[in-house]
């Protein structure tokens, strides 16, 4: 079984995703394999990092092949969790191409909640785990690793992040919704009340 989550950054796609690996999904951020790429001066690196930097969306064709790359190294059998991906109606359509995806989740938070706790957000270089600033800081109490906040919070580029969804979201959402598979989970008070919505869903399947 494949699912998608979508919503605005800073939704908690990242939070949602690390509860559902416990629930044997294997984890697949396209915003963790573009930065991977960066680190490892890969053959996209100055791309990507030139729209990483700058708030932008990278290339589909860029995105696709980094995608099916990682795809290949994954077992056929795996249930696969997509977070990042789609962006754009096109990513839907060639996503499509490559997996059968079962059940879409939207996470739909306040915008003013997305912006509060983009100020807060810290990132594992190490586990990639998220957390706050309120909970911890410095180091992971997971792995030890560095916690850093992310290039991309900053208001602007959050801004920017957050128009860019509000433009791309409706026709994915009307993709999934003309599928079949469209379901809205409340991302705006805890990663486990979105967990609980999701869980449900899986269990009742898509009616
Ligand atoms: P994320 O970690 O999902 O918030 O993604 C961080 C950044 O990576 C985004 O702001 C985009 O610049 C880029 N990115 C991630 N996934 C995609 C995608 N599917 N298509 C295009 N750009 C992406």
């Amino acid at each position: 079984m494949n699912i998608v989550l979508f919503g605005y950054p800073n939704s908690g796609k990242g939070s949602l995703s690390q509860k559902l690996i416990d629930c044997s999904f294997v984890h697949i951020s396209t915003g963790d394999l573009l930065r991977k790429e960066v680190k490892n001066n890969g053959k996209y690196a100055h791309m990507i990092k030139y729209c990483l930097d700058n708030g932008k969306f990278v290339d589909d064709s860029i995105v696709l092949d980094i995608l099916k790359n990682q795809l290949s190294l994954i077992s056929n059998n795996s249930n696969l969790l997509l977070d990042g991906i789609p962006r754009t109606l096109n990513q839907c359509e060639e996503l499509e191409k490559l997996i059968k995806i079962d059940y879409a989740f939207e996470l739909v938070c306040p915008k003013n909640i997305i912006i509060d706790r983009a100020k807060n957000r810290l990132v594992c270089d190490k586990c990639k785990r998220t957390t706050s600033k309120l909970i911890e800081k410095d180091f992971c109490s997971v792995c030890g690793g560095n916690l850093l906040a992310r290039v991309d919070d900053n208001i602007d580029l959050l801004n920017k992040r957050i128009d860019d969804y509000e433009i791309n979201s409706k026709p994915i959402r009307n993709y999934y919704v003309s599928k079949g598979i469209y379901h809205q989970v409340d991302a705006s008070i805890s990663v486990n009340i979105t967990l609980q919505q999701v869980k449900r869903v899986l269990k009742y399947g898509n009616n």
